[in-house]
Order: C-alpha cells, then structure tokens, then sequence
C-alpha cells in the first residue's frame, strides 16, 4: 500500500486520529500532506512528528465553522502543493464539547450545541468537499475522499447530534461518490471506540473503571480499545491506489461492534 506522490489534506490533524493519519500517509510516500486544524499549537507537534518522513508539510490554522476560511484554505494548499489529489475529512466532536454531558439528549440537547456539531462533524465535510472538488477532479495522481463517520451514526447513540452528524456523514459519503464519479473515489470508515486523547480521558475519568472500560468497549468483539495506528492503516488503504475499485463504501473499523447485538461481560482494564 502505497501513497507515493499523493498530495493530502487532513482535517483535525493536530490530535489523536487525525494525527495519525498525518504521519502513516507521510511514511507511505505522500509528497505533500496539508495539516488543518483550530489549534495552532497542537498542530506544530504533528509538524515536528513529520518532519522524519521526508513529505512537505504545510500547516493552516483554520475553523471548520467558517465557510470563507475553508475556501480560501483550500486555495492555499493548493498553492502550496501544487495541487491536490486526497482529502481526509476527520476532525469531529461530541455534543459535550458544547454542552454538560448530562444535555445530550434528544429532549435536552442545546439548539447552540446542535448547531455546532452539525457544522463541524457534517457541513463542513460537505464544504471542504465542495472546495476541494475541482482540484481533485483535475488530479491524475488517483484522487480520493476519506470521510470518518462512526459507529454511532450507524445504530445512534445517546448523543443526539453526534449521531445525527455521522449519520449524515455516511449519506454525504455517498452523494459525493455518485457525484463524483468516475474520477474522485469517496470512502467512509466507521470507528469503533479508539484510544485517543478524547477517549483515554473518558475512560480515566470514570469511577467504576470496569462499567466505564465496559460501556467503550464492551460491545467490541475484540475487547479493547482500538489504537489510532489500526484506523490509519484503514485510511491509507482507501486513500491508495489498492483501494481503485473501492468507492461509496462505509469501512467499520469497529473491533467487530456492528456485527452482534451483544456486550461483554468483563473487559482487560489497561
Ligand atoms: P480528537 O479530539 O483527538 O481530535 C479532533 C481534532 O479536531 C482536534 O485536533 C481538534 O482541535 C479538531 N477540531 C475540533 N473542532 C474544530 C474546528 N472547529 N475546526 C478545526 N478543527 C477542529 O478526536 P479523535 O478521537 O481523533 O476523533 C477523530 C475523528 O474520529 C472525529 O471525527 C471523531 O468523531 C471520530 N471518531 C472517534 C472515535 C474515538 O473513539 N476516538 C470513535 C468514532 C469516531
């Protein structure tokens, strides 16, 4: 699996998957991997993680809730690049980074906190799609989309817009293969629970540690968290050209939850 020559853009590459993804696809020949995320900081340490790898790396410091920002973004990588060839749409977040973790639901859920997952995990896919199109379109070098979605957008979810949002991901994954096709390959994966910055927290900051190990992995068949190296590894096979007949497609990377309709009763604690 090869992305030689692949010119990239990862979204919330200052963190955890996105992170990942970064320096899996620099190490498997990208030529030029653009960094994009809201905090500037964190996205100097995915810089330096790079910089053994041999890509040319660019950084923008961007909201994905600012539609112009995406725009002109894209004109910058693009610049930069020399243009473009794969878009990883990976940044996301959970209701509770708007709200407390007891309004996520249905029947509590704040309209602000609706609002800014939806534009984040879902409109902005869609506008950094729009904005990358005619550049991907314009590639001779196997042009693709990886949209992360999740689990939850598949069987829902206490959290209500999450849910809602990867669902949606999972729709506009399709609209964009069909609207892009034959040229532009459009692929979503599916996390299962993934031991990233975001979940180690979670899972550290629950008092029954078994209950809290339980309710995020429990319903794995392979009962562990799973490590961002095993969703990189996904991403760099649908980004590659391994993956050419592969369009329109929803990869769980899900240590087997969508397959039963069960939970474990004990789970290794780490
Ligand atoms: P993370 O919190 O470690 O990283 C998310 C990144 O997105 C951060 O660097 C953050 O700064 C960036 N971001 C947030 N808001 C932004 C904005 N407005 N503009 C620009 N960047 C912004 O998350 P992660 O666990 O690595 O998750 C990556 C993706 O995988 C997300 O889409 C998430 O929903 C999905 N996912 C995660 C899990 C899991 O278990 N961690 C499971 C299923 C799906």
């Amino acid at each position: 699996m090869t992305l030689t020559g692949k010119r990239i853009v990862v979204t919330g590459a200052a963190s955890g998957m996105g992170r990942d993804i970064a320096v899996a696809a620099a190490a498997r020949g990208a030529a030029h991997i653009a960094l994009l995320d809201i905090d500037a900081t964190a996205l100097q340490r995915t810089e330096q993680d790079l910089a053994a790898h041999g890509a040319a790396v660019s950084t923008h410091t961007v909201d994905l809730r600012d539609a112009a920002a995406i725009f002109s973004t894209i004109d910058d990588v693009v610049a930069a690049a020399g243009g473009l060839d794969a878009l990883v749409n990976n940044a996301g977040v959970l209701d509770h980074a708007f709200t407390a973790s007891d309004r996520v639901g249905v029947d509590t859920l704040d309209e602000a906190a609706w609002d800014a997952v939806m534009d984040i995990n879902l409109k902005a896919p869609w506008l950094l799609t729009k904005a990358a199109s005619p550049h991907l379109l314009a590639s001779d070098r196997g042009p693709s989309i990886v949209n992360t979605a999740s689990v939850a957008g598949m069987h829902g979810s206490g959290m209500t817009a999450y849910s809602v949002s990867k669902a949606g991901v999972l729709q506009l994954t399709r609209v964009s293969a069909i609207g892009l096709a034959p040229r532009v390959r459009v692929n979503a994966i599916s996390p299962g629970s993934i031991r990233t910055p975001m979940s180690q927290a979670h899972l550290d900051a629950g008092e029954d540690r078994m209950e809290r190990a339980l309710s995020m992995y429990g319903t794995h068949l392979i009962p562990r968290l799973g490590d961002v190296s095993e969703i990189s590894a996904a991403v760099c096979f649908l980004l590659s050209d391994d993956a050419s007949f592969i369009t329109g497609v929803n990869l769980p990377v899900d240590g087997g939850t969508t397959a039963w309709r069960g939970r474990q009763t004990v789970v290794p604690l780490d």
